[in-house]
């Protein structure tokens, strides 16, 4: 494969750069989904409130690989926190992806004023045991909620996915995953493609380099060890994205991007976002 892995902490590998699938619809997303994996991506990030867990898993079934081959995260949607409502969600995702495991399943949000993520990840520990998820992990914890959640049950989660991109670059995040061997998993790695893309210390290194701004800030982070799952259903621009191994960022490029922190967020507050 085009794309290394990252080992995550209990040995099993992720491949560093990933398809994300959030606001693909369910009836395009199995031909997204089929051109992100003739371009050569071997990790899918869906969600069950992507709605699009069907498709996606079509597209996995259709493309011939072997099943090994492909690395499937899936999330647990709020509603569902909790030990019994967890094992009936995940049966009701594995399902629709027509799969009899999922590589990864992550806690979609912490939710910190239901107090259900600790029952919630028990539940993904039995998950773990029973080997239809090859690892489990979390999404949007603020570094509050992850220490708490380690200190409480037995599994390390192998992956906390978050918002991060320049503009918000998570150190205090990072710091403390790096400390407790949980790998950061970026979404929204371009920023939504909004305004990061113009930004012109950005379009610079792009230009000394001949390539994109989407794939200076994807090699940005690659060079930071962050596991990416970029999205686009356009796709030149789901080829372009996977194309980041084969050229380097150098320190002046890496310090030039570092300086662009902004501390924004362009999606909820895990503190605070409840919603069912
Ligand atoms: P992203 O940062 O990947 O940006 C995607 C947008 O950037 C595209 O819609 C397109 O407009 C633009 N774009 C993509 N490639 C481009 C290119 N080469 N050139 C120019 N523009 C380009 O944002 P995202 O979709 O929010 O995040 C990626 C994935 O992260 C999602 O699909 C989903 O899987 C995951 N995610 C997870 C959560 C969570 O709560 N866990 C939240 C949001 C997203």
């Amino acid at each position: 494969s085009k794309v290394p892995p990252i080992i995550l902490n209990n040995g099993v590998e992720m491949p560093q750069l990933g398809y994300g699938v959030w606001q693909v619809p369910d009836d395009e997303a199995e031909r997204a989904v089929a051109t992100a994996l003739e371009a050569g991506y071997r990790s899918i990030d869906t969600a069950a409130i992507y709605g699009n867990e069907a498709g996606t898993g079509k597209a996995i079934a259709a493309s011939g690989l072997p099943r090994a081959d492909v690395f499937v995260t899936t999330k647990l949607w709020n509603s569902d926190q909790g030990y019994d409502s967890t094992l009936r969600a995940f049966d009701a995702s594995l399902e629709k992806l027509g799969l009899d495991y999922v590589d990864l399943y992550l806690i979609h949000w912490p939710l910190p004023s239901r107090d259900a993520y600790l029952d919630t990840y028990k539940a993904f520990e039995k998950l773990l045991g029973d080997g239809r998820a090859r690892a489990i992990g979390v999404s949007n914890f603020l570094p509050e909620h992850l220490r708490r959640l380690i200190s409480e049950t037995s599994v390390i989660p192998a992956v906390n996915q978050i918002e991060l991109h320049p503009h918000l670059q998570q150190h205090a995040a990072r710091e403390l995953h790096a400390e407790q061997g949980v790998a950061t998993e970026a979404w929204s790695p371009l920023g939504q493609g909004k305004g990061l893309l113009e930004v012109p210390a950005i379009v610079a290194i792009a230009r000394k380099h001949g390539r994109t701004p989407a794939q200076v800030v994807l090699r940005w982070h690659i060079q930071l060890g962050n596991i990416v799952i970029p999205k686009s259903v356009t796709p030149a621009r789901i080829k372009e994205n996977i194309e980041v191994f084969d050229f380097s960022l150098d320190d002046e490029d890496l310090a030039a991007i570092s300086a662009l922190d902004e501390d924004r967020r362009l999606g909820p507050d895990p503190a605070t976002f409840d919603m069912a």
